[in-house]
């Protein structure tokens, strides 16, 4: 039987291995370990802030920077609907109430025009999501933030790189979050990072991650935090991935042109992703739109493609029609258009022009076949 084309990938082409065995070797295989650190130290040093704190996933990194502002119960904190549920997890795990925004219809973002009339007493900050690696446009949240002080924290587990006007997005709000599961842009296997400027945050976070123990005095618990540490094995893959991060958003470009190119002409029966003036997508999933003279389901499609080599995925649902978020009387018509019609083509480093060709040449055929 003929391969897969699996819809995501990593790409271990560094010292992976290498500094792996190192970690073996040494027997340092848990969270205390050189590369822990150097890890953290480069990371800062990528996404151009002054401090990195390392845990064990995407989402711990977003229940962490919403206790480091102390986020409890009665709070409101504004998120796009159109996210990975993680993203709404974390502020249920505060006890905090999570109030939906709909999309913009191009980015698929959070659409900052709706965000004030969401504001409420009782609204302690923003999460803001860079889908799918597309940023989001800070200036509008910044502002908005600013004017009913509130904090912001950018969900950047899809957009290791991505570059709002030339700045690295994690970097803008006041704190950054990231994750490193197997199909993000670079991977530990399960791993997250937390980005900040201010050296109260990033105390605290640390505190926070390792059990609340007191940075100047051993087995002393000032405060009631978690285990939500990093291997140093995790962070030994990271480093590697790292190194190479160039190389991987390079072939994600690549893979993106080669959807462009191919899929250009068809633009009578999809939409292609869109990347704004002044920012870097990074095309952690190159996304297509399925336009009205598509009869063929979204889940047809995907299923009809699967059966002939290529696996897809659909694009997440919004939160609030999931059964622990659903709201009475809330619609969010673009957030709920996009789910339903869009789906994730294979993006990763290992694809070829040749995959490519082949992916973008069967799903016209497939949709042509059955739209008539
Ligand atoms: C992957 C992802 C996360 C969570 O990351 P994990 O490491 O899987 O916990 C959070 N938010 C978004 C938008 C993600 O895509």
């Amino acid at each position: 039987m003929k391969k897969k084309i699996p819809v995501a990938s990593a790409s271990l082409i560094g010292n992976e291995k290498k500094y792996v065995m190192d970690c073996l070797k040494s027997t340092y295989i848990s969270s205390v370990g050189e590369y822990v650190e150097k890890f953290e130290k480069k990371f800062a040093c990528f996404c151009k802030s002054k401090y990195a704190i390392s845990c064990s996933n995407g989402t711990v990194a977003l229940h962490l920077a919403l206790l480091a502002f102390d986020v409890k119960p009665e709070d409101e904190i504004i998120v796009p609907a159109l996210t990975y549920i993680s993203t709404v997890n974390a502020i249920t795990y505060c006890g905090a109430k999570p109030v939906f925004v709909d999309s913009e219809p191009d980015t698929w973002n959070i659409d900052a025009e709706l965000i004030e009339q969401k504001i409420t007493s009782r609204t302690k900050g923003i999460i803001v999501v860079h889908l799918y690696g597309h940023p989001v446009d800070m200036d509008k949240i910044l502002k908005i933030a600013k004017r009913h002080s509130l904090f912001v924290i950018e969900d950047a587990a899809e957009a290791h790189g991505s570059k709002y006007k030339n700045r690295i997005v994690g970097s803008i709000g006041d704190i950054g979050t990231f994750s490193f599961f197997g199909n993000k842009i670079i991977t530990t296997g399960e791993g997250g990072m937390i980005v900040a400027n201010s050296a109260e945050l990033a105390n605290k976070i640390r505190i926070l991650k390792g059990q609340g123990m007191d940075p100047n005095r051993r087995y002393w618990f000032s405060v009631i935090g978690y285990n939500y540490r990093m291997t140093n094995i995790q962070a030994a893959i990271g480093l590697a991935q790292l190194e190479k991060i160039n190389y991987h958003l390079r072939k994600r470009r690549q893979v993106a042109n080669w959807y462009y190119k191919y899929l250009r002409d068809f633009s009578e029966y999809i939409s292609l992703p869109v990347e704004k003036k002044l920012v870097r997508h990074v095309y952690w999933m190159f996304n297509i739109s399925l336009k009205k003279n598509v009869t063929l389901e979204r889940d047809s499609l995907i299923e009809l493609l699967y059966k002939k080599g290529i696996e897809t995925r659909p694009i997440f649902y919004p939160a609030h029609i999931m059964p622990p978020y659903k709201e009475k009387d809330l619609y969010l018509p673009v957030a709920e258009k996009i789910s339903k019609r869009s789906l994730s083509l294979p993006t990763h480093a290992n694809l070829s022009e040749n995959d490519i060709k082949f992916i973008c040449k069967t799903l016209k055929g497939t949709i042509l076949n059955k739209s008539q």
